[in-house]
């Protein structure tokens, strides 16, 4: 990982009319620093590591930003630390848990929210803008299989470096899980699992099971979901499409977020 932030040049040259007291760089405890998902992987202020899409060239990691404030608040509602550490425990893990590219993600606690990291490697380098059109979709794909941000950016995302600081509430970005590197060819197989049987591997990410009972939709006593691959099938409430199962896991838009 580079960084743009040099506190100790390895080249000390004075230019004339330089201010010595201008330069000495102080910590700044990288309030609000971030860190490409694309290109360098920099870490720094935003202004300077966020990159328009046309410059990025390089895929290092795919992202998913998952953020109590669009949550349902049940799925973090009691216990101990923040909501994103809570839903972190009692939810996202599990997510993750139930698939095996979930498993390798890394996930950051932002101060705020959850970044999930799928890193990458060897990293995705493209060879033309088809290319990253092309990766432009499956990033897009792969947020989509969990309830996250849906303003996300795709391929310009930017995550926050570890040790950081959030000036949101002076949270330090803290490691949840380590997460281990995934293949390009891994993440490309996913996106074609989704393609095939969205309905099937969706829910079994969230739900863990092909048979869900009470249906988390119509939760009628003795209601059961069956996944299909392409919908769900409840004798309750009939045919299920794939945006229904993040229906209930969605927040009410008037919720308010943690400060
Ligand atoms: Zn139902």
């Amino acid at each position: 990982m580079r960084s743009v932030h040099k506190s100790q040049p390895s080249h000390k040259r004075k230019e004339p009319g330089e201010d010595p007291a201008a330069k000495p760089e102080i910590d700044d405890g990288q309030i609000d620093w971030r860190e490409q998902t694309f290109n360098g992987g920099l870490t720094g202020p935003v202004e300077k590591v966020s990159t328009p899409l046309e410059l990025i060239t390089q895929l290092r990691m795919v992202m998913v930003d998952i953020d109590p404030k669009y949550l349902n608040p049940m799925l973090f509602a009691s216990g101990k630390g923040s909501h994103a550490s809570r839903l972190y425990h009692k939810t996202v893990s599990l997510w993750l848990d139930r698939h095996p590219l979930g498993k390798k993600a890394e996930v950051r606690h932002t101060g705020s929210g959850l970044h999930a990291l799928f890193h990458l490697e060897p990293i995705v380098v493209f060879g033309n803008t088809a290319d990253r059109d092309r990766w432009a979709v499956v990033v897009r794909a792969v947020q989509n299989a969990l309830p996250s941000d849906p303003n996300a950016p795709g391929l310009t995302a930017l995550t926050r470096p570890i040790g950081s600081t959030n000036s949101k509430n002076d949270r330090k970005v803290k490691q949840l899980r380590a997460g281990e590197p995934i293949t390009p060819e891994e993440v490309l197989r996913f996106v074609d699992e989704l393609r095939r049987r969205p309905f099937a591997t969706v829910a079994g990410i969230l739900h863990g099971a092909d048979r869900i009972t009470p249906c988390p939709v119509c939760k009628a006593d003795g209601s059961t979901l069956a996944a299909r691959d392409r919908v769900g099938r409840c004798y309750d409430c009939g045919t299920v499409e794939l945006v229904q199962l993040f229906g209930p896991l969605m927040s009410p838009p008037s919720t308010e977020g943690e400060e």
